[in-house]
């Protein structure tokens, strides 16, 4: 099991020595764009999708570290809530099969 902490720590260290800053709204930009360039890669067929998924959690992690998130405990509480959810099949006026989750008072 990885600790998402220690993994913070090294990142969050590695972002001090290099002189980055802690700007959170940037943070966002450059995890969208790290998705949008695995996108990109996987789009056209090119290898490093995976290294840029991996950046992608490094920008998440990094966030979570400035915000104060327990990002592991929230990875894991979500996992559970959406395996505790449950869905409807449905037919849309186009004939595609989807799914709508049935809310419920734990999970509006
Ligand atoms: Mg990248």
């Amino acid at each position: 099991m990885v600790d998402f902490k220690e993994l913070q720590k090294e990142i969050m260290e590695n972002r001090r020595q290099k002189g980055f800053g802690n700007d959170v709204v940037y943070d966002f930009c450059r995890a969208y764009e790290e998705l949008s360039e695995a996108f990109s890669k996987y789009n056209k067929g090119e290898p490093g999708v995976a290294e840029e998924f991996a950046d992608v959690i490094i920008f998440l992690l990094g966030m979570s570290h400035n915000l104060g998130f327990d990002l592991e405990k929230e990875l894991v509480g979500k996992i559970q809530k959406n395996k505790n959810r449950q869905y409807k099949k449905v037919i849309s006026a186009d004939g595609k099969e989807g799914f709508i989750r049935i809310k419920t008072d734990e999970d509006p």
